[in-house]
């Protein structure tokens, strides 16, 4: 029988700090960065990944590619964006651990159904939000992951955009909007089993007004810590 231990869940708080949002910052620069010895990658995984109760990290455990679709409420125009960060993830891993498969045939709510999917919460889908609301907590959040495993194996991550109470563009700069791409890649790094880094140069930075966060990248640290369960 399969039971689900425990759905979780991560949520992008706004943070109040001074940086407005659109404010442009200049880019990270592109260090050279050494591949981290094996030792030191072991311990950053083992923080860095989301751990079972024991201590174990929680993956797909070779079940890739993760595949997502879209549910009918995602809006069309912002799909080259998630397809964007898509490929990014799969850059950054060397193959493809990440598959699109395109929009689900009938519209779903959030839950554990094996099968991942990318939701839009917004006024025109009431079912979806009175759902999702519960997901999102209080005042802040820009887009949620919601993940189930067995034990240490993940078999259902939906991310959730909140279209009601925060604004989306395609622009990263776009003033008091969020950009899509940069938000789907931080919420994949999630639903891959990435936990939330303290570095705010990092993809996986838990604040949404980060340096990072506007940047459409994944960091060196995140992208070797894939080696820890992807390889
Ligand atoms: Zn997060």
């Amino acid at each position: 029988m399969i039971k689900v231990i425990a759905p979780f869940f991560f949520t992008l708080i706004l943070s109040a700090c001074s940086v407005k949002v659109g404010t442009e910052v200049a880019e990270a620069p592109d260090l050279p960065q050494k591949v981290m010895p094996t030792a030191e990658l072991e311990t950053q995984c083992n923080s860095l990944y989301t751990l079972t109760p024991n201590g174990k990290r929680i993956s797909w455990k070779g079940a890739v590619p993760v595949t997502f679709y879209f549910d009918p409420s995602f809006p069309q125009e912002f799909i080259p964006d998630v397809q964007a960060a898509i490929t990014a993830w799969n850059e950054a891993a060397g193959f493809k651990l990440i598959q699109e498969k395109g929009y689900r045939s009938k519209a779903t709510l959030p839950g554990n159904d094996n099968v991942n999917t990318f939701y839009f919460v917004s006024p025109k889908s009431p079912a979806l939000a009175a759902a999702a609301k519960p997901l999102f907590g209080p005042d802040g959040t820009i887009a949620v992951t919601h993940e189930y495993s067995l034990a240490n194996k993940m078999v259902d991550a939906d991310i959730i955009f909140d279209g009601v109470d925060q604004a989306f563009s395609t622009s990263r700069w776009h003033l008091g909007s969020w950009d899509v791409e940069s938000t789907a890649l931080h919420e994949l790094g999630h639903a891959l089993g990435l936990d939330h880094n303290p570095d705010p140069f990092s993809t996986m930075f838990f604040g949404g007004i980060s340096y990072s966060f506007s940047l459409r990248k994944i960091d060196e640290t995140s992208r070797q810590l894939l080696n820890c369960e992807y390889k």
